[in-house]
Order: C-alpha cells, then structure tokens, then sequence
C-alpha cells in the first residue's frame, strides 16, 4: 500500500520550529516512499483559528519547499502550479464528523451525555506500537481510571480534537501518522476509536521533542521557537530545512551538510533518533553561512534582491549584471541575508552617507593631497580592472612614501561611506570609474 502520510497543524498564528520539523519528516517520509503528503488545517476551535493564523503555516510551509499533494487546486491567472494547492480545513468537513458521530452512537460506542457526546473508552490498556520508541503501554490516569470515557462532542455541537483527528486519519486513509511526542498521551484514545469504527489504526511514529540547548523545554517564548522569526532574520531556507533535518535524524558518518535529493533517498522512520534533539542557534547561523557560500550566484541574487528591498534600497535603474557583480562582491562575507543591504548600500545609492566616526578620522586636511593624487592617476586608467587599481594604489603610495593603509582606508571611506565592506578592488571595479572618480571628489570636498 502506498504511503500517506499528513501534517496536521492547529492555527494558531505560529508556527513553531517543532511542527515544521513534523511538516519536513512527513513530507520526506512521503517523497522517499514515493507516497502522498496531505496537509490538514486542524481548524474546528474557531474561537482561536483565523485566516491569518492560517496564513503563517502556509508560508511557512511554502517557504521550506514543502509542498503537499492533495487539496483543490486554487485558481491563479497564470494558471496552477503544485504549491498552490489549498489544504484541507477541518472546519468544512462538519457533515463528515457527523456522520461518524452517528456510526458510533449507532454501534453502541458513543452516548449522549449532559448534552455532548462521549465516547465509550475501551477498559483494558492499550499498547502503542510505536516506530520510534518502540511498545508504549498507556495506563490510565487516576482520572481516567474513574471515568475512562471521554468527550467526543461538545454540548455546544463542537467536535473536538481526538474524534476528528481519528476521522480524517481514516477518511484520508493515513498510512503512518508522524508526529510530535507530546501527542503520544493522545494515542491510546486515538486507537480506541480506530477500533470502534472497525478500521486498523495507521502506524505511528512519535518524534521527540525538540530542546533549548541547556535541555530545558523549548515554549512558544524561547528565541528560535518561531519559524517565522528565520524567514524574517535573514536565514535561506535550504540551510533550515539541513538544519532541521539533522534535528532528530542522522545519517551515517556524522555528516552535517547534506543536500535534500540526497536525503530523500535516505531517509527512513527506524533511523529517527530516540532521544530529544537539542536547538543549536550557532550551528544554525554557521550553516547558513556555509549555504549561502557554497550556493550559485544565480540563487544568491534570487534571496539577497529581495532582502535589499526589504531594506528600502531600490534596484531599479540598474541593470542586472551590474547588481549581480555588486552582489557577487558580498556573497563570501555575508552570514545572514540580513547582512546583505548594510554590505552592498552603496552601490545602489545616489549619495552616500558616511559613518561620522570613521569621516572625522580619514576625511582630514592631510588626507586632500593624498586623495587627489590618487584620484589623478585612476582617472589616467584606460582599464577599471581590480588589479591595475591594486597596482596603482601601491604605485601612489611608494611614490607619496607612505604605508598603503593610509590610503585604502579613505578611498574605501570615500567609496563606500564605511569602513568594512567587500573587497576595495573589486567593488570600485563594480562602481566603475565615473562614480569612483565622482565620490572621491566629493570627499576631497569634505576635507577642509
Ligand atoms: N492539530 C494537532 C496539533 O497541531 C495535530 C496532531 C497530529 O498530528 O495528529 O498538534
């Protein structure tokens, strides 16, 4: 049988890095066996449950390259495409849960009571085979061991959490139900009612939790809980999903950048590790370093163009090979996409605003010579190449007897309004020549 697998995540505004570890191992799991991922809004609290709630998972999915297999497809001008595709809403399968509610009351497992619906629990202790942590025997609690049968329907007409849960498990014909730990308290309900409706429940595999890095549990507070908060400090989405990937799954030889067609072939439940997975932020940010370092210049401007808008830097009116050049000058020095628009500004500004500290210090009257002599001999250059300036620069400095320090450190002021940036020859090989010569008389001006 074919396996179907689902992401079933509540909304409730967040999407936690915990549920989008669930959404990637349900969807690796499905794209390895060749089956199907479903995701089901889980979306019948409609006190809590919003549209823009909504909204967060499906970007966030969106995002990582999650994209699942079922769902009507949304109509777009420009015609479907895969991701596209709206997801399942608990909220608009009511007649369904109805239904089954009946089949329950009918086969003499369920009972009205107070106004809502219970459901007869089984008496005997239910044990969970479970693909990851093996046999779990669920004892009932001291509650549960007084009045084991539970709520299916509230006395308002809401059903709640296990019944429709169980329901779309079976109507989609789940296969293996993956998720968090913290459900497996839920499981033993959750196979009672398979067993009531006569159906075998699916397999289960229960991932463990994921922990701050001193082990203490992560909540909602916790910096890192949120996915959102990675979409929007910069992070490159391959570099979570690795990130995420390794977070409670390991292939041989302790290898840490591994590529997703790769892990789609290796990827397996029985290798799910046992214990809880600990968030590491440093290994997160050094591995987004490595992504951004190692990935093509083609997808490098497709993430950092928009974090430059992002920024309110404008890229219109230069052409594309100019800004991919400008870009290619901050591709090694960036950790985050964050980082892009403080590193590249200058190329995309009409005038420059210079750190104050760093213009009081190189914009002096004894730097004025110094520039304009360099300034003569860039302007004598038929070639803007990054090293004939490097020569050049070296030339003015042998011939001015000074350090080429006391040199680089105001062209690049000049240049760039900063200190730090990407590498001097280069980027004034990016800016070309009418703009280098254009800011360096600009600073002169500056100095007294
Ligand atoms: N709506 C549940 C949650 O967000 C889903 C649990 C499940 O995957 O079965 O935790």
């Amino acid at each position: 049988m074919s396996v179907r697998v689902r992401f079933a995540p509540s909304p409730t505004g967040f999407l936690h890095i915990g549920g989008a570890r669930t959404a990637l191992f349900n969807w690796l799991y499905a794209r390895h066996t060749g089956g199907t991922f479903i995701l089901r809004i889980e979306d019948t609290d409609t006190a809590r449950n919003t549209q823009e709630a909504v909204e967060v998972i499906l970007t966030g999915l969106r995002w990582l390259g999650l994209d699942w297999d079922e769902g009507p497809v949304e109509s777009r001008a420009d015609g479907p495409s895969k991701g596209d595709r709206s997801p399942y809403f608990q909220s608009q399968r009511g007649h369904i849960y109805q239904k089954r509610v009946q089949e329950l009351k009918d086969k003499g497992f369920a009972y009205e009571d107070e106004g809502a619906v219970k459901f007869r629990m089984q008496r005997e202790p239910i044990v969970i085979p479970d693909l990851i942590v093996g046999d779990v025997t669920r004892l009932l609690t001291d509650r549960e061991e007084l009045e084991p049968d539970f709520v299916i329907v509230r006395s308002d007409g809401q059903p709640v959490f296990h019944l429709v849960n169980v329901v779309d498990d079976l109507e989609m014909q789940i296969t293996h139900v993956l998720r968090g730990e913290d459900h497996l308290t839920n499981t033993a309900k959750h196979i009672a009612l398979f067993r009531a409706f006569g159906v075998e429940p699916p397999k289960y595999a229960h991932i463990p939790l994921i922990l701050n890095i001193d082990g203490t549990k992560m909540s909602k507070r916790d910096k890192g809980a949120s996915l959102t908060a990675y979409m929007a400090e910069g992070y490159v989405p391959e570099a979570v999903v690795n990130y995420l990937y390794l977070l409670g799954w390991s292939p041989k030889g302790n290898r840490e950048i591994v590529p997703m067609e790769e892990v789609i072939q290796l990827f397996d439940l029985p290798q799910i590790l046992r214990h809880n997975a600990r968030f590491d932020m440093d290994k997160l940010q050094w591995m987004n370093w490595e992504y951004i370092r190692a990935m093509s210049p083609t997808r490098f401007n497709e993430l950092a163009i928009p974090a430059l808008h992002k920024a309110g830097l404008s890229t219109s009116g230069f052409d594309s090979s100019y800004i991919h050049e400008a870009l290619a000058t901050c591709k090694e020095k960036v950790k985050l996409l964050s980082d892009v628009p403080a590193f590249t500004d200058f190329y995309f500004v009409p005038e420059l605003a210079y750190d104050p500290d760093a213009a009081a210090k190189y914009f002096v009257a004894g730097n004025k010579g110094r520039l304009l002599k360099l300034r003569d001999d860039f302007a004598e250059l038929t070639n803007f190449d990054a090293d004939l300036l490097q020569t050049t620069l070296k030339k003015v400095a042998a011939e001015l007897g000074i350090k080429v320090g006391e040199l680089v450190h105001p062209l690049r002021l000049a240049c760039t309004g900063k200190t730090i940036g990407p590498s001097l020859y280069h980027l004034m090989t990016v800016l070309g020549k009418d703009c280098v010569l254009k800011r360096l008389d600009e600073a002169v001006a500056r100095m007294g």
